[in-house]
């Protein structure tokens, strides 16, 4: 049986059970006042569906109060399709397929990207490389940042006008943290790992200057790309290459356009994915219900799109 083909993705009252199911495990919460015992479900026929009323507080509430959910119109059983969509496709998903798949608008298909990103996004995954583990840092440029102008540019050289990202993965967990910087030199990314990995960790990088002085910090070697080496046993940035052409082929393939004001939720997004990958131990569906606890707290009110569509 096709996964899509389960009731939560087609039946509206399937798709608040399921909801329900993950975010109240043990029951309704009421999101005013917390109370767990005195919920009512209302049954009437005008009553919309997923709807309670607290006996504690007298007020009405749904699963969506809170989440990324609240405030959309969007039928919640295409919240989900578009979750599991996004969470079970390697390199993404454009609003433009989205808005194409589901049915929504063009505009509507981009807000639920982005919610859908931010339930994806994870700032608490702890210290990398925490127990004495390895870390990989690496950086790399992508896109092309409309903010800077041309000044002396080299001709074909053109990381000055790229968006410049930083990433760590931990090899113990398989987890990667990735973030938008402005800068690639020793003052932006030595602060940045050194409040991201753990003080006992080992770090493995290449031999660009901005990693220099990591040994003052933390236990540091690196490979020499320049001289060709591409690593000594242990000592190499493979795993962390790896990452990137994943998301440096979603990114031109999917997401052509993308700004810097958002980039970090696409690097969210694929951090997630990757975090919670089939090699981690996670199904499509497990991965899909993670985000879906994800959409708790994150309730969001952003700026209107405007050209920056995909
Ligand atoms: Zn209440």
């Amino acid at each position: 049986m096709s996964i899509l083909s389960r009731p939560e993705f087609h039946d509206e009252q399937a798709a608040y059970d399921y909801v329900e199911s993950k975010i109240w495990p043990n029951g309704p919460v009421c999101p005013k006042c917390g109370e767990k015992e005195r919920t009512t479900k209302m049954q009437g026929k005008s009553t919309r569906i997923g709807t309670y009323k607290c006996r504690a507080c007298r007020k009405p509430f749904t699963v969506k109060v809170g989440t990324i959910f609240e405030s959309s119109h969007v039928k919640m059983h295409l919240w989900l399709q578009a979750i599991y969509l996004m969470c079970a496709s390697k390199k993404g998903v454009s609003s433009n397929q989205l808005h194409r798949t589901l049915g929504v608008t063009l505009k509507t298909a981009w807000f639920m990207s982005h919610r859908i990103r931010e339930a994806m996004r994870n700032d608490s995954l702890g210290d990398f490389g925490s127990g004495g583990g390895t870390v990989e840092v690496d950086e790399t440029y992508i896109g092309h940042d409309q903010t800077i102008k041309p000044k002396h540019e080299k001709k074909g050289r053109g990381f000055h006008h790229k968006y410049k990202v930083l990433s760590l993965i931990d090899r113990n967990t398989g987890r990667a943290k990735s973030m938008v910087v402005d800068k690639v030199n020793a003052k932006t990314l030595i602060p940045l790992v050194n409040e991201n990995v753990a003080k006992e960790a080992v770090i493995y990088t290449d031999e660009a200057a901005a990693y220099k002085s990591m040994y003052k910090h933390h236990k540091h070697d690196f490979v020499s790309h320049g001289a060709g080496e591409y690593g000594r046993g242990e000592i190499h940035t493979n795993t962390i290459e790896g990452y990137f052409s994943i998301f440096k082929r979603g990114m031109k393939g999917v997401y052509q356009h993308c700004g810097k004001r958002n980039l970090h939720r696409y690097l969210a997004e694929y951090d997630y994915r990757y975090n919670y990958r089939v090699k981690n131990g996670f199904s499509d569906t497990e991965r899909t219900d993670i985000a879906l606890l994800g959409a708790v707290g994150k309730r969001l009110t952003y700026q209107r799109p405007n050209q920056e569509v995909n």
